[in-house]
C-alpha cells in the first residue's frame, strides 16, 4: 500500500483573485467565517497529536490564498521547526510575495509553488478576473523575489485553457530553458467552475473541450524543443520531463486524462478543520475541529483519522469507479485547498 504522509492544509478560502476555472467573479461562495478557521495552534496541535505521530512528514500549505492569512509567517516558523517536518511547502498566486519572499525564506521555507497562467497581461487579468490595473507586474515580480531569494525547486504551476492561454504552451515551456525552473501543466478539471468547463466541451464544433491532455502538451513542446523524460523525479503526481539541455523540468499533472489514485499519497485539511482523504470525493471526511473544541482527546481523533487511512484506496478509487470525472463538483479548489 502507498504511503500516506503527506497533508495538504488549507489556511483560508479566500482570495484576492478570482480566476475564472476556480472562483470566477460573481461565484456565490459561502465564505468560512473567521471563527471557524482553525487557528494556528489548533493546526499545530492537529499536527503534533494526529498527523505526526501517523507518519506524516510533508506538508504544503495552501487555500484560497495563504499569502492572505496574517499569521501565515508563524505557521510556517512553527511546523518548520517540528523535528518530524521532512518537507514544508506553500502555494500562492504570488500576488503579494514581493514583501512576504524574505520572511517565508528565514521563517523555513524553502519550497514555493506559484501559480501563472499566462506572461501576456492581458491575458493573465482576463484568467484571474481582474479589471483594474495588471496585477501581472506585481506577480511576476514576486516570482522573481522568491527566486532571488533562493526558493529551490521554484515551481509555476499553470492550467491551460483552451481559448484563453493555449497559445502560450511553448512560451510557458520556455521558462525552463535559461532558468532552474519547474513549469508544472495541471490538466483542467470541472470541479469549481464546471459551468466555464461545460461550456467550453459544447460550444458547438466536434472539436471544442474544455481541457488538453499532457500527453497533447508534450507532443507540441517536443516537436519545437524534442523532451525527454528528466532524472529528477518528484514524489508527487506530476511526471517530469526536461527541454534537452534546459537548467529547469517540466512536470505534467495528468488526473483528467490518466487515473494515479494508485500513486495518491495525500490527504486534505480544509480551513475549516475538515479532513478530506480525497479531492474528488467527500467519501470518509471527518470534522476535527468541532471535535478538538469540544474537548476530544487527540488520541481518540488519531484513532479515527488511523481508520481512514486504512480506507483511503477504497475511497480513492470511488470517483474513479464510478466513471465521473467529468461530473461536477459542489467545492471550489479553493474551499477545498487545492
Ligand atoms: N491561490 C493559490 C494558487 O492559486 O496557487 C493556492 C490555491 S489554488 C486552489 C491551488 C492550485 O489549484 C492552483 O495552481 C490552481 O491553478 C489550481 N486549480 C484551481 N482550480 C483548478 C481547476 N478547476 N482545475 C485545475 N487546477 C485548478
Ligand atoms: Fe485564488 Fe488560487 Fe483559486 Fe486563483 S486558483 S482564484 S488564485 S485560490
Amino acid at each position: 500500500m502507498n504511503t500516506i504522509d503527506y497533508l495538504r492544509i488549507s489556511l483560508l478560502d479566500r482570495c484576492n483573485f478570482r480566476c475564472q476555472y476556480c472562483m470566477p467573479e460573481g461565484t456565490e461562495l459561502d465564505y468560512i467565517l473567521r471563527q471557524d478557521l482553525l487557528t494556528r495552534a489548533e493546526i499545530i496541535t492537529l499536527l503534533k497529536e494526529v498527523f505526526i505521530p501517523l507518519g506524516f512528514c510533508k506538508f504544503r500549505l495552501t487555500g484560497g490564498e495563504p499569502l492572505l492569512r496574517p499569521d501565515l509567517v508563524d505557521i510556517v516558523s512553527q511546523i518548520a521547526s517540528l523535528p518530524q517536518t521532512r518537507d514544508l511547502s506553500l502555494t500562492t498566486n504570488g500576488f503579494l510575495l514581493v514583501d512576504l519572499a524574505q520572511k517565508l525564506y528565514d521563517a523555513g521555507l524553502r519550497r514555493i509553488n506559484i501559480s501563472l497562467d499566462s506572461l501576456n497581461p492581458q491575458t493573465f487579468d482576463n484568467i484571474i478576473g481582474n479589471r483594474g490595473r495588471t496585477r501581472w507586474d506585481k506577480t511576476w515580480a514576486g516570482i522573481l523575489a522568491a527566486y532571488r531569494v533562493g526558493f529551490n525547486p521554484l515551481k509555476l504551476n499553470v492550467v491551460i485553457i483552451p481559448g484563453l492561454n493555449d497559445g502560450e504552451i511553448l512560451d510557458l515551456a520556455a521558462l525552463t530553458i535559461e532558468r532552474n525552473w519547474h513549469v508544472r501543466f495541471i490538466e483542467f478539471m470541472p470541479i469549481g467552475n464546471g459551468k466555464l468547463f461545460s461550456d467550453l466541451a459544447t460550444r458547438g464544433s466536434e472539436a471544442d473541450r474544455a481541457w488538453i491532455p499532457s500527453a497533447e502538451l508534450r507532443e507540441r513542446i517536443a516537436s519545437r524543443w524534442g523532451l525527454e523524460e528528466s532524472q529528477v523525479k518528484g514524489n508527487g503526481p506530476a511526471d517530469v520531463w526536461q527541454i534537452p539541455g534546459a537548467k529547469g523540468t517540466l512536470g505534467f499533472i495528468s488526473q483528467m486524462s490518466e487515473c494515479f489514485c494508485d500513486r495518491c499519497n495525500r490527504m486534505r485539511l480544509s480551513a475549516d478543520g475538515w479532513l478530506r482523504p480525497c479531492l474528488l470525493n467527500q467519501t470518509g471526511q471527518i470534522d476535527l475541529k468541532t471535535a478538538l473544541r469540544s474537548g476530544s482527546d487527540p488520541q481518540d481523533l488519531r484513532a479515527k483519522v488511523a481508520e481512514i487511512l486504512l480506507l483511503k484506496p477504497e475511497i480513492n478509487y470511488k470517483q474513479r469507479d464510478s466513471g465521473t470525472l467529468a461530473g461536477s463538483y459542489t467545492r471550489t479548489m479553493s474551499q477545498i485547498g487545492g
